[in-house]
């Protein structure tokens, strides 16, 4: 838990190794999170991702960060939410694990991720808030790498579900 930290803000302003972005299957700029990202980083970072043949739900694929503080993007692609009977817990579980897989090879000791899939793609947010924090604490149980995970939050609603979850 000590290397867990909640904070509330926009993501595009992260100092940190990687910041994860909750990206579309095509990985070519989307609205909410994604769109921040994009306008932050500028066109390259588009350019980049349009060379990456898209990503599939549940998978992670990483950029430089160009303007943005951060040193790299991970583009992750959440569920849509559909009732959470095809699957989209276990997609959601896996943006997260991929995401940290994919920081750890690139040797990345510090990410911050957004509350993927609990905007357009309707994710219900305290179910989505259990996901997310479960999924990085067991890597973390499991493995001493990262130094710290960062949930960045944006809206209020889900910044009082984390508060709540994790207890500060
Ligand atoms: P999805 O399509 O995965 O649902 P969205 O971008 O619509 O992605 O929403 C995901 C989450 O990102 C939402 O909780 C939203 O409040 C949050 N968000 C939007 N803009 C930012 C930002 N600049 N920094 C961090 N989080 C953001």
């Amino acid at each position: 838990m000590d290397r867990i930290q909640l904070l509330q803000g926009d993501i595009t302003e992260m100092h940190v190794d990687a910041i994860v972005n909750a990206a579309n299957r095509s990985l070519l700029g989307g609205g909410g999170v994604d769109g921040a990202i994009h306008r932050a980083a500028g066109p390259k970072l588009k350019e980049a991702c349009a060379k990456l043949n898209g990503c599939e739900t549940g998978q992670a694929k990483i950029t430089t960060a160009y303007r943005l503080p951060s040193r790299y993007v991970i583009h992750t692609v959440g569920p849509v939410w559909h009732g959470g009977e095809i699957g989209e817990k276990q997609q959601l579980a896996s943006a997260y694990q991929n995401s940290l897989i994919l920081a750890k090879e690139h040797k990345l000791k510090t990410i911050a991720f957004p509350n993927i899939s609990t905007g357009v793609y309707a994710f219900p947010k305290e179910l989505a808030a259990k996901i997310a924090i479960q999924t990085v604490l067991e890597f973390l149980d499991d493995d001493d790498w990262f130094e710290e995970v960062t949930f960045c939050v944006y809206d209020d609603e889900n910044y009082k579900i984390y508060q709540d979850l994790l207890n500060v």
